[in-house]
């Protein structure tokens, strides 16, 4: 998008030129609280005076930022688990948790899942399935296998809701037990709770308990990344967190930050801790600024009840992407929880061919009227609204006001 940026409060950012956007992207995700959440900078501006970089050492700041993470989890497991910061960025945290993952086990092998985005360094990359983006790049990390998603728009098994029986959870045990697959058992499974530059992809309930029984049954670790859907997006701390099942690993990173400082963070269980202090480092891990930014995030979300917030405004948001879908015969599917949501184009509502040029042209005609999202999907015909969790309804509307606009046009 052609545009240099001056400013940004909330979800609203001026341009240099002095034109105004509603940020419906968070940037990435990042920004939960909204840019520049005054009640963050605070938290920001006390601890600038204090300490910025603090290296690997202990804080009172780094240990009030643990409690609340080690808070999210269930009481009866609470103590079992234990957190750990990683370099700036969400890939930091993936690697960290795929070479805990193999040092524990002494496997090689990962699992990972059509759609997937993990980051792009080389191991990460190497779990994004994505080909544009290990195009030229010969071969990254090796043993890396690819099953299907719990993509019920698209079911890979061309099941209905009424015919479904979790075949995507059960062909990892068929991947798992069937000596013609062609894998060695792997030291870890990785998944996204929510796909989200997958488009959106919401897994039917239960495919997540059910792929995490498999691998507990197969001896496989599980790894959760949470990096974009995590950190309250849908109205929970966690996106799993409405199925009754807890990963080995979870990756952190995005809305830790607060308001956009760069962290990541791992959260593992103890017993697969196989390395000593010094075995996994880096410098610029537990950035004291930017632990600070998370516990401002996390007290100004219980302060101002922003999960309950969440949930209702995208119980709003997604009623009225379901209002324009009847419309448009061209939104082939709408789905969200809490505010991360994804709007699905198609050329026609029975043929379901994915519709990528549509999606730019509502694109470009959102940017030209000042709505800002992302686009994503396993065919990039996904528009994705993942707002910061502060929107009012009155912004959502202003918003949905220039994207019927766009649609609109496209009818004409
Ligand atoms: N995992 C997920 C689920 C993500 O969405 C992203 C970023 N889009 C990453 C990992 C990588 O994070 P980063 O870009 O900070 O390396």
């Amino acid at each position: 998008m052609p545009i240099a940026i001056d400013s940004a409060r909330g979800a609203i950012l001026k341009d240099v030129d002095g034109n105004m956007f509603i940020d419906f992207f968070s940037f990435a995700g990042v920004l939960n609280v909204g840019h520049c959440n005054p009640y963050v900078l605070d938290y920001v501006k006390i601890q600038e005076e204090k300490l910025i970089h603090g290296l690997d050492f202990p804080t009172e700041n780094k240990l009030a930022l643990i409690r609340k993470i080690l808070q999210q989890i269930p009481e009866g497991i609470r103590n079992q688990y234990k957190v750990a910061f990683c370099g700036p960025s969400g890939s930091d945290a993936v690697e960290a948790a795929i070479k805990l993952a193999k040092h524990k086990t002494g496997r090689e092998g990962i699992i990972a899942f059509h759609g997937s985005y993990h980051g792009m360094t080389s191991g990460a990359l190497s779990l994004t399935s994505n080909l544009k983006f290990r195009a030229r790049l010969g071969s990254l990390v090796p043993n890396i296998t690819f099953l299907p998603y719990s993509y019920c728009y698209r079911c890979p098994f061309g099941k209905s809701a009424n015919s479904c029986r979790l075949e995507c959870a059960e062909f990892l045990k068929y991947t798992l037990e069937n000596p013609h697959s062609g894998i060695s058992k792997p030291a870890a499974i990785i998944i996204e709770p929510i796909q989200g530059e997958g488009g959106t992809i919401i897994p039917k309930p239960g495919f997540l308990e059910r792929i995490s029984e498999i691998a507990r049954e197969n001896d496989i670790l599980v790894i959760f990344d949470e990096i974009q859907c995590g950190f309250f997006r849908t109205g929970n701390f966690w996106a799993f967190q409405d199925d009754t099942t807890f990963p080995d690993i979870i990756t952190m990173s995005k809305g830790l930050g607060g308001i956009g400082f760069p962290i990541s963070a791992i959260i593992y269980n103890k017993a697969i801790e196989s390395w000593g202090p010094a075995d996994h480092i880096g410098t610029f891990r537990g950035n004291q600024v930017s632990i600070a930014a998370g516990n401002g995030a996390f007290d100004f979300i219980s302060d101002y009840n922003v999960e309950c917030h969440t949930r209702e405004m995208g119980k709003y948001l997604l009623e009225k992407l379901d209002e324009l879908k009847a419309i448009y015969p061209f939104i082939g599917d709408v789905r969200g929880k809490g505010l991360i949501l994804g709007i699905e184009y198609v050329k026609g509502p029975d043929s379901k061919l994915p519709d990528p040029e549509l999606v730019k042209k509502i694109r470009q005609s959102c940017f030209n009227k000042g709505l800002l999202f992302e686009v994503g999907g396993h065919y990039n015909n996904v528009i994705r609204f993942i707002p910061p969790l502060i929107v009012n309804k009155e912004l959502i509307d202003s918003a949905l006001a220039i994207f019927k606009e766009a649609n609109e046009e496209m009818i004409k």
